[in-house]
């Protein structure tokens, strides 16, 4: 590892460290001095009383005798002063060593740390260019660590991350750098030759390898991966990105990774960076439009196949953006997940729609989503149950939705919130079934009340070979376990017809026409007259928002 070149970008402590070492070479100095004139009057004095002592000479001369024994006690007294001051140079070089490491490493992992990273990058990048080489910066970001912290605790997180370290340390090369960005997040730096840009490719594919083998611990085996940007410093024109833009680089690619699946790598390309100010520029929008009252729901009708009546509505949510129009969900609501405002959002749509169904004939149910993590708040169903109340809304006419990733989640969790909204009269449906990995017996170990057919197979009874089977297949186990079905993405009469005669199902889709917003649905459900007498005037989900935006902002 460069260590070494670290320290020589931190000269001034050097500075620091030069003084005693010259303050020794002046009492050596004054040693030999004394050593010297020691030699010179012992030379003289010596053999006077010598002589002297055998009687043949008169007695030594008492100046000279005088000057030598000074002469010794000044060598004592140098010598015991040399040896303490060496060690008061050890002892302060040692505290001095200790200090520096302090300050450049992360105490946890023995990794460089944020502050002497970029220094040890930059080294690293000075000296690859005098060899024309590049240098790769690789950013590793855990991908599911927060999960690891909370299902196991901080110390278990901490093993981890040490063990991860470890790991990447043993697959650096002699000359790479380690870094502890901060977190879940590390750094390495390696140099390497112009045209061999595969070495990085190696490493990280490697580094991706290793973080994924399974960590045992204590009867525990914690599976973690990461995603991975790279950055490199070489360029034909203008200067050579700083270490700190080369780390940002690699944030960025490693945000990419992320974005496309995770446990993966991408190099940094420069249209990232505008794939990341848009996004940053969604997540802005989101929050302000979340206070703004932007957000409002749409209703999809939802049909008894049978008989083709009108039984109920699923509440969709639309974004009506001032910059960007009319947006589906797809685009904001991972990013709402992600950047924690999915409860309010979901809370405010609520409460517009069970408003807006007030008005609505008492027949009709009324379904919305539920994100999974909403179902990670421990508090989700007194929430909901509390918005019920607040809007005098009968709890058997709503209907949750949940996705089959919600059972990868903490079912014991789920099951919990789950039970207690059915005991309240909700009832649950498995939204977008056989997209997801659920198995059986969890089908059968939450209480849910349907399955809602995911709209790819019921779309494929429009094509020329139509296979009917594996939907009809969904219906019976629906009905081995009793639960009644929705189909939905029903376009066209094709795909009703291959449905109707596999038993009472409802569904919904474009056929029976695209969600609408309050307005129009209220209109639809006055000609069919489905408003609630002398209810037609009531107040809407759009009225309220205000009074929400407001909740929302105080
Ligand atoms: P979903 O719950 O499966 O909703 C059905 C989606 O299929 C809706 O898309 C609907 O417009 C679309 N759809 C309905 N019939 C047809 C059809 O015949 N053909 C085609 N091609 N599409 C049809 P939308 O509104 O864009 O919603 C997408 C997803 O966003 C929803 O899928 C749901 O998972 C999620 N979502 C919507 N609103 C919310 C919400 O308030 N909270 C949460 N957590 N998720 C929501
Ligand atoms: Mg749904
Ligand atoms: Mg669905």
């Amino acid at each position: 590892m460069l260590v070494l070149t670290v320290r020589t970008a931190m000269n001034k402590t050097a500075d620091a460290a030069l003084k005693p070492a010259q303050r020794d070479i002046i009492t050596l100095g004054i040693a030999i001095a004394a050593i010297i004139l020691f030699i010179g009057t012992g030379g003289t004095v010596m053999p006077q009383i010598v002589r002297s002592w055998m009687g043949q000479g008169s007695a030594p001369d008492m100046l000279l005798t005088n000057a030598l024994l000074l002469n010794v006690a000044l060598l004592l007294f140098g010598w015991r002063r040399y040896k303490d001051l060496n060690r008061e140079v050890e002892v302060r070089r040692r505290a001095e060593e200790r200090a520096r490491e302090l300050a450049e490493r992360d105490p946890m992992t023995g990794c460089l740390n944020r502050r002497s990273g970029p220094i040890a990058i930059e080294v690293m990048r000075v000296e690859a260019a005098k060899r024309e080489e590049d240098v790769a910066v690789l950013l590793l970001d855990l991908d599911n660590f927060k999960q690891i912290n909370d299902h196991n605790g901080h110390q278990v997180g901490d093993m981890v991350l040490t063990t991860i370290a470890e790991r990447i340390a043993k697959e650096l090369p002699a000359d790479g750098l380690q870094i502890r960005i901060g977190g879940d997040e590390f750094a390495c730096a390696i140099p390497f030759e112009y045209r061999a840009r595969d070495r990085v490719d190696a490493l990280a594919d490697k580094l991706i390898q290793i973080a994924s083998a399974p960590i045992k611990h204590e009867g525990l085996l914690i599976e973690a991966t990461i995603s991975l940007g790279v950055a490199h410093s070489h360029t034909t024109a203008g200067d050579p990105p700083s270490a700190d833009k080369l780390i940002h680089r690699a944030d960025i690619a490693m945000y990419h990774a992320k974005k496309r699946g995770r446990n993966r790598y991408f190099w940094f390309e420069s249209q990232m960076e505008d794939e990341l100010r848009y996004r940053n520029e969604l997540e802005t929008g989101i929050r302000e439009g979340l206070q703004a009252g932007e957000f409002v729901p749409f209703y999809e009708q939802q049909v008894n196949l049978e008989t083709g009546e009108l039984v109920g509505f699923e509440m969709l949510a639309r974004w009506r953006s001032p910059k960007y129009g009319l947006v589906n969900p797809d685009v904001f609501i991972s990013i709402a997940e992600e950047i924690d405002v999915i409860g309010a959002l979901s809370e405010s749509l609520i409460r517009q729609a069970l408003v807006d169904a007030k008005g609505w004939s008492p027949d009709l149910s009324l379904s919305v989503n539920i994100s999974p993590i909403q179902l990670r708040d421990p508090w989700f169903a007194q929430k909901l149950l509390h918005i019920l109340v607040e809007n005098g809304f009968p709890p058997h006419r709503l209907e949750i939705e949940i996705t089959e990733s919600c059972l990868h989640e903490n079912v014991g969790a789920v099951r919990s919130i789950v039970t207690s909204l059915k005991n309240q009269g909700i009832r649950i449906s498995l939204d977008d079934f056989g997209t997801g990995y659920s198995s059986l017996s969890q089908l059968r170990s939450l209480p849910f009340d349907r399955l809602k057919i995911d709209r790819s197979f019921v779309t494929e009874l429009a094509g020329e070979n139509a296979n009917c089977e594996l939907v009809r297949a969904i219906v019976s186990l629906g009905k081995g376990l009793s639960l009644p079905v929705t189909a939905e993405g029903i376009e066209n009469g094709k795909v009703l017809d291959a449905l109707t005669g596999l038993g009472e199902i409802k569904g919904q889709g474009y056929l029976y026409g695209r969600p609408e917003n309050a307005d129009a649905t209220r209109k639809r459900l006055a000609k069919l007259g489905l408003l609630v007498e002398g209810n037609s005037d009531t107040e809407t989900g759009a009225d309220v928002l205000d009074a929400d935006a407001d909740r929302l902002a105080g």
